[in-house]
């Protein structure tokens, strides 16, 4: 293929997010300094790549020239001196012959250096994929005049979940990762594996599944030359969980057709089902000859799959009963073993996702078990110990950075550094779940600053780290293009590169990245103060709010919400729990504290203004006053409660405190002053992170209602006062309890 045709296919198929001085002159989306340096003479001309280079090389090289504002008549093939050559750019790898010694020697792992003399540069790669890492982060290196420069990597392992809209190649240059998870399909008919189960599907369905098989595996087999070209591996992601009955509805009633023993029998009132059960040999022929399927088709590098809340072996018949498989641990031991059979023998690889998050708990008539959760649960490591301990050490382990995935800046893995001697993958699962969707600003930099770190002293250089780009239940969402979040995205490579990347460093690169000069220092800072007032907002005292940053609809939602976090045991936050006015009063200088520290952020928007394109600012004044708008409510509605918790403790005691009245009708008037502010757009508008105008989004912004909890809060805390005070003694401007609330169901919300 010609570098031209590439390139138009990249263009025709999909975001760039690789700016070029040109093209973000021409739309007006950068200040001055961008103009200028698109008319000043160029300083690189050309782009040498040795002949017959690697795929990897060839695209480090058509970024490079996209960023120089080159034609791809610029990239020229070497013949095999390293000469630096004035206003070039030579791409080499540090195998090849006639290579500086100490450019190549200083090159660890799949890093590479630089070497800049006589106006031109050396890129030395120790692999092709390493002029990819090269060419995504031009920043470090493209101005250097003289001297050389090593760029070599903290762990050994860095893995992204693939983001269909860009290129492989364009990925593993922003994120410098060499690991991939993506969704190869795989239409699973168990036509050759087990003949039997196929004769029972009806011949809709075996038509079906085979005609899907043939174009799976023609869409697998592009995406997989996809990350190979760019020199990394990939691994397909198998379904979800382990509950049979979810990965395939039609298989698993043949499969019981076949073999009505396999069938789980639940424990009674448990959140998690038993689809099959473990203890007959049955199941494991099946799940074998399905991820032994899904690896086939696929034809990656390697399987990934993951465990949590979706136990469908949790089976509590005789059998299980009886040998101890009726336990997540021995479960989660025999299912990885059977996994690990499935994949070796075709030699490839087992990542292993473990995860805790949540508290046990009741979810109406069904207990929530959140093993690995400790207090009241096993421990993290309990849960695991059986396959850290008896499953092969080769099978890579990942586990999240978070200990609760309920907050934002939760405590540190308590399982992190306890995996060996399977290689540990720390993960950041950068959705903006618990910081508002990614609809707000909300910067986790400083979070990831130190964790990381953390992370590498407990798990070793020869570990990994990994990182899911996205935005949890939206839709046409891309945070790579997010003028706001991609920061990030963007700390998250610095510092997987560099542990020691200095956090407001990694603020100010970025912004000079994505803005003016002038704008850059204040949309740097902006985004800095966004990552304190995201954590006061959505972590009230430390503890819980929803994992999907919405509204609760009711107390006891709330209260469960407050438990969905593992700090409310720790005696420096239980304390935060006890119904007391100090408490009231932390609360209320926290949620002060947090809008304050918006209004700090519009004060940064506002100094920047001047200096930002009318897109920009139309986008994030938008999305600042989205997060406001919420913020009031959130705050309104944290404070409330710590009232209402008082209120009720002091109705256990036989009195009351009327002086709450007063700050509970002023609540209620912000809230339902506030709820019809959220989430105001103009249908038309478009931002940089949606590749439709708001108006045209699947799933439209939306965090819920404050209404009803707010209304529950005060009519239940106005109860309790009564209870002692009697229906005359509470002064009548504040009572509210007689309002009609009209909360929109969902289907009107969607018609709004
Ligand atoms: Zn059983």
């Amino acid at each position: 293929m010609t570098i031209e045709s590439t390139s138009l296919f990249s263009t025709l198929t999909r975001r760039s997010f690789l700016k070029t001085a040109s093209s973000v002159a021409a739309a007006g989306a950068l200040g001055d300094s961008l103009d200028l340096l698109a008319q000043a003479a160029p300083k690189f001309t050309a782009i040498l790549v040795p002949a017959g280079a690697h795929p990897a090389v060839r695209s480090a090289a058509e970024m490079l020239a996209k960023k120089l504002g080159l034609s791809a008549e610029a990239i020229h093939e070497s013949v095999g001196t390293d000469e630096l050559i004035k206003g070039m750019i030579s791409l080499v790898l540090k195998d090849a012959k006639a290579v500086n010694a100490t450019l190549a020697s200083s090159i660890t792992r799949d890093g590479y250096a630089v070497l800049a003399e006589n106006g031109g540069l050396i890129v030395c790669g120790a692999r092709p994929r390493s002029l990819l890492f090269a060419a995504g982060e031009t920043h470090h290196w493209l101005e250097r005049a003289q001297g050389f420069w090593a760029r070599n990597p903290e762990f050994a392992m860095r893995f992204a979940s693939h983001h269909a809209d860009h290129s492989v190649a364009e990925q593993v240059a922003i994120l410098g990762a060499n690991s991939f998870i993506s969704q190869l399909h795989a239409s699973v008919s168990l036509k050759d594996e087990m003949p039997e189960v196929y004769a029972k599907l009806s011949p809709a369905v075996q038509q079906r599944l085979s005609a899907a098989e043939s174009d799976d595996m023609m869409r697998n087999r592009a995406l997989v030359k996809e990350f190979h070209d760019a020199d990394v591996e990939v691994f397909a992601d198998l379904p979800y969980g382990n509950n049979f009955s979810r990965w395939s509805e039609d298989l698993y009633n043949a499969f019981l057709a076949v073999y009505p023993s396999a069938k789980g029998v639940p424990e009674e009132h448990s959140w998690e089902r038993a689809a099959l059960c473990p203890s007959d040999p049955a199941t494991w022929k099946l799940f074998e000859a399905y991820v032994r399927e899904c690896a086939r088709q696929s034809q990656a590098d390697g399987v990934a799959c993951t465990f949590w809340d979706q136990f469908g072996i949790f089976c509590h018949d005789e059998r299980c009963q009886k040998n101890g498989l009726d336990q997540f641990k021995n479960e989660l031991q025999v299912a990885i073993t059977h996994y690990y059979a499935a994949v070796q023998p075709m030699g490839k690889k087992l990542h292993l996702r473990t995860w805790s998050s949540g508290c046990p708990h009741w979810l109406g008539a069904d207990y929530v078990h959140a093993p690995g959760y400790s207090n009241f649960s096993q421990s993290h490591y309990e849960l695991w110990s059986r396959v850290i301990n008896e499953t092969p050490k080769e099978i890579l382990i990942q586990t999240k950075v978070y200990h609760s995935d309920c907050e934002p800046d939760p405590r540190f893995s308590t399982l992190l550094g306890h995996c060996k001697p399977h290689p540990e993958i720390v993960e950041y699962q950068m959705v903006g779940q618990t910081i508002g969707r990614h609809y707000f600003p909300a910067a986790t930099v400083a979070y990831t600053a130190w964790t990381m770190k953390k992370a590498h002293e407990l798990i070793g250089a020869d570990g990994g780290a990994e990182i899911t780009p996205g935005g949890t239940n939206q839709s046409n969402y891309d945070m790579y293009a997010d003028l706001l979040n991609s920061v990030d995205i963007f700390a998250w490579r610095e510092l997987t590169w560099n542990l020691n990347a200095n956090v407001a460093q990694i603020y100010s690169d970025w912004a000079a990245q994505m803005y003016s000069p002038q704008a850059a220092p204040h949309m740097a800072k902006a985004m800095l103060l966004s990552e304190e007032a995201a954590n006061l907002c959505w972590s009230p005292l430390g503890h819980g709010s929803s994992t999907n940053s919405d509204f609760a609809n009711d107390i006891e939602r709330r209260e469960t919400l407050l438990r969905y976090t593992n700090r409310y045991y720790l005696p420096e936050y239980a304390k935060f729990l006890e119904p007391t006015k100090e408490n009231i009063a932390r609360i209320v200088a926290e949620k002060q504290k947090c809008l304050a520290g918006i209004d700090a952020m519009f004060a940064e928007l506002e100094a920047a203004k001047p200096h930002l394109s009318e897109a920009q600012v139309a986008e994030i004044a938008t999305r600042f006053d989205w997060f406001r708008e919420f913020a009031i409510c959130n705050t309104a509605l944290d404070v409330s409660l710590w009232r209402f918790r008082y209120l009720r403790a002091q109705a256990a005691m036989l009195t009351t405190d009327p002086a709450e009245v007063k700050p509970l009708a002023e609540a209620f008037d912000a809230v339902t002053q506030h709820a019809p502010k959220l989430f105001h757009y103009d249908p038309a508008q478009k931002f940089t992170c949606y590749d439709v105008p708001l108006g045209q989004l699947r799933t439209k912004p939306n965090l819920g209602s404050p209404l009803r909890l707010m209304h529950e809060i005060y009519t239940k805390s106005l109860a309790f006062m009564e209870a002692s005070t009697g229906p005359d003694y509470l002064p009548k401007e504040f009572i509210r309890a007689e309002v009609e609330i009209n909360i929109p169901t969902e289907s009107e919300r969607q018609r709004m």
